[in-house]
């Protein structure tokens, strides 16, 4: 079969959906591609978290920042590898998105946090569970508009479709029912993910890490960079392929970060098998992860108290309560140290004093590991252990694209009629990703994307 559209957009996660409502908003016709049998890809599985710089909820909680705070940590938390047009696109539009997305009728926390790798807290929480909150409303008002956005899953792209003159005009899908050709008269939106989930691409690109072969990852099955294959098919730039994010965080069994029992990074540390910390918890993300690869079978515990589990029923970043996890055998619960150490099975006297020089960098003393972001002490039982290990997480290379979301080919040339937002980029974050830097990215250069192609003639 043949479809007709005016904007055409692979993948139906956070950027593909976000740049069909804005395509729309903007008068375009549009229709959504997705491979899997549900929308949402990574970002509906994802912890959630959306950095903005945001005085209305940051003053209120004494939280100082601005938008040269946020370029200067996005920009030198990626070792300065990241496009400075593209990283100020983002902190600047960053705030924006957040409004245009309550005006979709999304609803954020109130209260600001620091995610795992954020460095700062700038870090909201939509209401709802993970990154169920985004996908909701962007479908809310996509079924509010069916007649002109229509989504097709269970169909996958092949290839882009590029004219004589070289424009993209369309692309090749296939769906059970069999091949599918959409042609877009404005332009087509590459917003497939990354590749976290596909071991073979990572191996090939990987040269920072020692091998992942066996590591596992956080991101759903489709993640396997389909789209930055089919582009780079066209001539299109791809860029820092090598930059391949780990977290510390990953579920023992699966990778998931699901089990994750931290809240934020102020009030929780991580132990080794010793009982005893060795990084600076509030720092970048590869830092902690390479610092975690160099412990006794690269595993850690992480250690919260009540702060972070008020009661057994107070849900994680993944909608699972403390109980359940306790119950299920995923976390530990004990009301003195000296006991949840015989549990996980590391020295009380090392855990005991592992709380206590935390506690005393609280008040003021200075930390061995350097670290700064505190809250509350660890003093108040019952007290939480979980494991991790290191887990695949994002891909930060991918298709180069211009400050208004155009592909550019190997020439650095922009391509006509194509378009591309979301982990299938590259080159914004460089080397590492700050925490809660995704969803921001996803939602805003998704946004762009589907605004630009709309006005495209
Ligand atoms: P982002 O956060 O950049 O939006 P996501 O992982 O949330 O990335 O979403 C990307 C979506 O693209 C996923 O739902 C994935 O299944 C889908 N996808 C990946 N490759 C293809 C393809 N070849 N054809 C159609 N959809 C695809």
């Amino acid at each position: 079969i043949t479809k007709d559209t005016e904007v055409a957009i692979i993948g139906a996660g956070g950027a593909g959906l976000s740049a069909a409502v804005s395509a729309h908003q903007n008068g375009a016709k549009v229709i959504v591609i997705e491979k899997m049998p549900n929308v949402g890809g990574n970002t509906i599985i994802s912890g959630s978290a959306y950095n903005a710089v945001d005085e209305k909820r940051q003053a209120p909680q004494g939280i100082e920042d601005s938008i040269e705070k946020f370029y200067t940590q996005t920009y030198e938390g990626g070792d300065k590898q990241g496009d400075p047009e593209l990283v100020r696109v983002l902190v600047e539009n960053a705030y924006p998105t957040i409004e245009w997305l309550e005006s979709l009728g999304m609803e954020f926390k109130d209260t600001v946090f620091t995610v795992l790798g954020a460095l700062w807290p700038r870090s909201h929480k939509p209401v709802e569970p993970l990154g169920t909150g985004y996908i909701n409303t962007y479908m809310n008002y996509i079924n509010e508009h069916s007649d002109e956005i229509e989504i097709l899953t269970e169909t996958e792209a092949k290839e882009l479709v590029v004219s004589e003159d070289g424009r993209v005009t369309g692309f090749i899908a296939e769906s059970k029912n069999g091949k599918v050709t959409v042609n877009a008269s404005k332009g087509v939106i590459v917003a497939t993910g990354g590749f976290g989930a596909n071991v073979e691409m990572r191996d090939q690109y990987n040269t920072i890490w020692p091998a992942l072969t066996n590591i596992k990852t956080t991101n759903h099955k489709g993640a396997t960079g389909d789209g930055i294959v089919m582009a780079e098919k066209i001539n299109a730039s791809i860029v820092q392929m090598e930059n391949i994010q780990l977290l510390p965080m990953g579920d023992p069994e699966t990778g998931s970060l699901s089990g994750n029992i931290e809240q934020g990074v102020e009030n929780r540390i991580f132990v080794n098998s010793d009982g005893n910390r060795f990084v600076d918890e509030g720092e970048r993300r590869d830092v902690m992860t390479n610092a975690l690869m160099e412990q006794e079978d690269s595993m850690m515990w992480v250690i919260v108290d009540q702060h972070s589990y008020p009661t057994g029923d107070t849900v994680n970043n993944f909608n699972e309560s403390i109980d359940s996890l306790v119950e299920q055998g995923r976390a530990f619960k004990a009301d003195t140290l000296e006991e949840l150490a015989q549990q996980i099975g590391v020295s009380p006297e090392n855990l005991v004093k592992s709380v206590e020089a935390f506690n005393a960098a609280v008040d003021g003393a200075t930390d061995e590991f350097g670290r700064t972001l505190f809250m509350h002490k660890i003093d108040t039982a019952p007290f939480y252990a979980g494991k991790r290990v290191p887990t695949v997480h994002h891909t930060m290379g991918g298709i180069k694209i211009t400050p208004e979301t155009r592909v550019v080919d190997v020439n650095g040339v922009v391509i006509p009629g194509l378009f591309a937002a979301g982990e299938v980029t590259g080159g914004i974050h460089g080397a590492n990703r700050l925490g809660g830097n995704a969803l921001t990215d996803v939602n805003t250069f998704g946004r762009i994307a589907g605004a630009q192609a709309a006005k495209e003639n």
